[in-house]
């Protein structure tokens, strides 16, 4: 699977930031990362702070999967709305899934902190907006919802949004205290060299071929006939989970992103938020640390990568567009577009923990518009398997459910 176009502003702008060496000679260890993403990053850093020894494999260049094309939204918001949700699952279920992803915003931030991360974390507020009039209902009643749980949320009415943001196109919205952003493929390398610092051990261009569920432990074949040997195997190998996991748990989709030059002129009134609309699809925005508007969007309901990047120059041309209709005061010359693969489970949640099928393994695939929440909540209940206990989410981020 191509997880990528060849462009994603990120990689661009980052460069290879470290690179590490394939294996070389068999190895045993405590604990084996499949996937050196943004996901494997995290848990690399939990499982090395629990005091595991670990090693860390990528097939790629570390963090060259979903990681390197992200726009790096870090909301709280699951992809199904928390009114939805609590119809779905539960009350119980869908307010401790949101407030776990509420909660990881201000973790990320800490972790940022405490390895001195480049990543240029920011603390910013969301604003969701209509932008039908017919979704305007639907929307105050999620923000009802989210009101009643306690979270810290404002409704705005369309002038208000108007005068405050510059921008058009809207029939009102939810503006939420809760959101960040940071540069995903700068925090996994510093994650990633942070611990490697520490002992973890990472090899990329390392496939694995394939893996033996033992009693006690598991065997990984690399494509290099050097083998690892571990008591438990956490995969965080992104959407190529679904080469090895029989059931269907996501539909696979394409999403597009630009991002515009370098812009000279201060936009603070746009720089502490991240908008994103009920259009479907959806449309996601910001400004990046470096000045910047991004826009995404405009998925497709496949993955076949030739035929995704060939969209490419006709999705830049239309998030373009959308561009001007929301903001248009705001000078948008698109300098970089990409796509990427993303997905989407029936109840936006994650899956994270064991799988019948897969003996001493644990996965943690934080699908979604917001995996990277998804991703921190999993180190915390990654730490609490490996110490034999139950996280409160388990049950309702389970496969089967
Ligand atoms: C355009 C775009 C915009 C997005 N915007 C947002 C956003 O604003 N906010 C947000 O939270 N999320 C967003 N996402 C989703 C986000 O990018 C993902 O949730 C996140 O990057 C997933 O990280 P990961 O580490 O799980 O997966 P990946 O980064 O894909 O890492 C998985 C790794 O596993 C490796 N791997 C796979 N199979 C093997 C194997 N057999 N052997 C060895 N290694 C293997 C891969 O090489 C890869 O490096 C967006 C995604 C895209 C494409």
């Amino acid at each position: 699977m191509r997880l990528t176009s060849s462009e994603p502003f990120w990689l661009v702008k980052n460069g290879i930031i470290n690179s590490y060496p394939s294996i070389s000679e068999n190895i045993e260890t405590d604990i084996v990362i499949v996937g050196a993403g943004i996901t494997g990053s995290l848990i690399a850093h939990q499982c090395i702070a629990d005091g595991f020894k670990t090693v860390i494999v990528d097939k790629r260049e570390v963090c060259h999967g979903s990681t390197s094309a992200t726009t790096s939204m870090l909301q709280y918001e699951i992809d199904k709305p928390l009114y939805e949700l609590i119809d779905m699952i539960g009350e119980k279920a869908a307010v401790l899934s949101y407030k776990a992803c509420f909660d990881s915003i201000d973790q990320l931030q800490q972790i940022s902190k405490s390895i001195k991360s480049t990543c240029g974390f920011q603390k910013k507020k969301s604003l969701y907006f209509a932008s039908r009039k017919k979704d305007v209902s639907w929307l105050q009643k999620e923000f009802e919802s989210r009101k009643s749980h306690g979270f810290p949320v404002k409704w705005l009415e369309a002038e208000t949004i108007e005068k405050d943001y510059q921008l058009e196109k809207s029939y009102g919205g939810i503006l939420s205290d809760q959101g960040g952003s940071i540069d995903a493929f700068q925090l996994a390398h510093d994650l990633l060299y942070y611990n490697y610092k520490k002992g973890l051990q990472i090899f990329d261009k390392t496939d694995i071929i394939s893996v033996e569920y033992r009693p006690y432990d598991v065997l990984i074949h690399t494509e290099f006939q050097k083998s690892i040997k571990a008591k438990k195997v956490i995969f965080c190998n992104g959407f190529e989970s679904t080469d090895i996991i029989p059931e269907k748990i996501v539909d696979l989709l394409s999403t597009y992103a630009v991002v515009g030059e370098q812009n000279e002129d201060s936009h603070s009134h746009l720089e502490n938020t991240l908008f994103w609309n009920t259009s479907d699809p959806y449309n996601y925005m910001r400004t990046t640390e470096d000045n910047r508007f991004l826009i995404g969007g405009e998925d497709e309901d496949f993955v076949d990568a030739d035929k995704r990047d060939a969209l490419l120059k006709k999705k830049a041309d239309k998030l373009k567009k959308t561009m001007a209709k929301i903001f248009p005061k705001y000078h948008f010359r698109v300098d970089f577009g990409w796509a990427g693969t993303f997905g989407e489970t029936k109840d936006g949640l994650p899956y994270i923990g064991k799988h019948a099928d897969f003996k001493n393994a644990y996965f943690v695939l934080g699908f979604g518009g917001n995996g990277i929440t998804f991703s921190a909540i999993g180190m915390h209940m990654v730490s609490a398997m490996l110490k034999g206990k139950t996280h409160e989410l388990s049950e309702y981020f389970k496969f089967g459910r």
